[in-house]
């Protein structure tokens, strides 16, 4: 029996990563992602899971967020947003309430700039977190 082609292998994998990443909110790294492919494939590499990663980046159907230190996360949610990172967990969500284009909009009219692109990360302890140091200090 032949193999199947590689092409149809190759995307059969691209859908698989692009399918976990659209079932989470949770913005995880290429490693997460590999440890729930394998499950599913269990001949899938890392390299597999990071070479798709940039593939599914480049087609502009997920978006990869850096944040400092620690590896790439992976979102495929491409509405334009800010996220918060916990320092405590390091979970990453997102942050729906204040909308870049606003935010943008506004400095435009502070500064008589045509803004073209802006950055702003949020870091703090997140509510379980806190609920957790809470418990523990008692
Ligand atoms: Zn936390
Ligand atoms: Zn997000």
């Amino acid at each position: 029996m032949e193999a199947p082609p590689k092409r149809l292998k190759n995307s059969r994998q691209r859908d698989l990563i692009l399918c976990i990443l659209r079932s989470t909110h949770c913005h995880p790294t290429a490693d997460w992602i590999y440890q729930k492919a394998r499950k599913e494939m269990p001949n899938i590499s890392l390299g597999t899971v990071y070479r798709n990663l940039n593939l599914l980046r480049e087609e502009g159907k997920i978006n990869e967020i850096s944040f400092g230190r620690g590896g790439n996360h992976y979102d495929a949610d491409l509405r334009n947003h800010y996220h918060v990172r916990c320092i405590e967990c390091g979970c990453i969500e997102d942050v729906l309430q204040l909308t870049p284009e606003a935010s943008s909009e506004r400095i435009e009219q502070i500064t008589g700039y045509r803004i073209h692109n802006h950055r702003l990360e949020f870091m703090g302890i997140c509510p379980r977190c806190q609920e957790n140091s809470k418990n523990a200090s008692i």
